[in-house]
């Protein structure tokens, strides 16, 4: 018997003819993910990929728990590989459910046979696999309508696979199918939760982070680090360039109103972004902005902050409350992170009374005392780069 993982595709099953360049993809995202655990085979049909390990004695939670963090995966289990027929399925059944069948009382047998050549239908195989079940184990019963444990027996094209442990995946679509998308990262609740988002839609991500040394300090950046490295262990290696912002943040608070800093500020990280996009062969640029958030998030704010960028903007969390925002980042582990309280660039020059409905043209005549294409050269050409990988 070999235990493998199985794993079945979501979304990208029903990608047309695009569906073997996903596939292709979730299979290099998925070594990526294994290959610490050591080498792994795969092998695909139906819809249904098989993750086999090469090496005796892997440790299969680990890989499972690895799995359960790739996107494009709508279910998988750790699964028995056993030979095609009843005699090998009686043979390995028992011994393979004995740590489910221990802990309960009643169970229950699921077939299912793809392969329609073989002898017994999936009613007489549920019967044959519970009947021995039954003999080995005399504490259980069987109960169809609510047992403590549900049995999967599978008849595929080569093997038959025993499991009882499907799982949810984590959904999406594989991460690579969707193009390259620059985001900007923040050390707060909510950029990390939307890099996370679009990274679940398929997109490979590139980070950016505005720091103000000495206003903000080396820890600010540290957490960045860490809360890219929580979402890497979904998104895999994210590339972050920190951009030097003091300079850009001292001009804008000598020579700008007040009430406009943050608007300013927002639109000149929008533009370096965008520099870095562009260099970086990136199509799109990834916010944590939530409509009427804060001051510079109403639907006004966030138009200026559209004008000066061509790209597109995705900003998935738009809709969402911060309730809901936290949800997501307790489930995805960065929230803990986030809340650690050191000091964001933004939080620095923050305005005591912030501009709520601004017009493009009162930020067009603020900017004009700023010599916005050297600062923004600048910034971009002191940018410092680090590969982030999954923890
Ligand atoms: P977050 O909770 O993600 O920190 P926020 O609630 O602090 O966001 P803002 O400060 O208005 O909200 O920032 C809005 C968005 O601007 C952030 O979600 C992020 O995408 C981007 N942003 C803010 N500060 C930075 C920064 N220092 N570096 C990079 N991007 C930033
Ligand atoms: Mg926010």
């Amino acid at each position: 018997m070999n235990e493998v993982l199985l794993i079945k595709m979501g979304e990208l099953s029903l990608k047309g003819l695009n569906r073997r360049s996903f596939e292709d993809q979730l299979v290099r995202n998925l070594r990526r993910a294994l290959s610490p655990l050591g080498d792994w085979q795969f092998s695909m049909s139906q819809s249904t990929l098989q993750a086999i390990p090469q090496r005796e004695g892997t440790d299969m939670e680990e890989a499972a728990a690895r799995v359960s963090r790739v996107f494009g995966i709508s279910g998988y289990s750790r699964s028995a590989r056993v030979g095609k027929s009843m005699e090998a399925i009686l043979a390995q059944a028992p011994a393979y459910f004995e740590d489910t069948l221990a802990c309960v009382r009643s169970f229950k047998c699921e077939a299912k046979r793809s392969d329609k050549a073989f002898p017994l239908k999936s009613p007489e195989i549920c019967a044959a696999v519970g009947g021995a079940l039954l003999d080995a184990y005399t504490h259980l019963r069987v109960d169809v309508r609510a047992p403590e444990a549900t049995l999967y027996i599978e008849v595929r094209d080569q093997y038959a696979f025993l499991h009882a442990d499907q799982q949810r995946g984590a959904g999406g679509l594989p991460v690579g199918t969707a193009g390259d998308a620059v985001v900007l990262i923040s050390g707060g609740i909510d950029s990390p939760v939307a890099a996370w988002q679009m990274a679940r839609r398929g997109l490979r991500l590139t980070a950016v982070h505005f720091a103000s040394p000495p206003y903000t300090s080396p820890r600010a950046e540290e957490k960045v680090h860490k809360l890219l490295s929580q979402v890497a262990s979904y998104a895999g290696r994210i590339r972050l360039f920190v951009v030097p912002f003091t300079r850009i943040q001292e001009e804008i608070k000598e020579k700008c109103p007040e009430d406009l800093f943050t608007l300013v500020m927002r639109r000149i990280m929008m533009r370096c972004a965008e520099t870095i996009a562009l260099r970086e062969s990136c199509g799109a640029l990834i916010t944590g902005e939530s409509l009427g958030q804060v001051a510079s998030q109403t639907l006004q704010a966030l138009a200026c902050t559209d004008a000066v960028v061509d790209m597109p903007v995705f900003r998935p969390l738009i809709g969402m409350d911060k309730d809901d925002v936290v949800i997501l980042a307790r489930k995805i582990g960065t929230f803990e992170t986030s809340i650690l309280p050191y000091e964001d660039c933004c939080t620095v020059f923050t305005p005591r009374h912030p501009r709520t409905k601004p017009k493009p043209g009162m930020l067009e005549k603020a900017e004009a005392a700023l010599e916005l294409d050297r600062l923004i050269d600048e910034a971009v050409a002191g940018v410092k780069y680090y590969p982030i990988d999954g923890e």
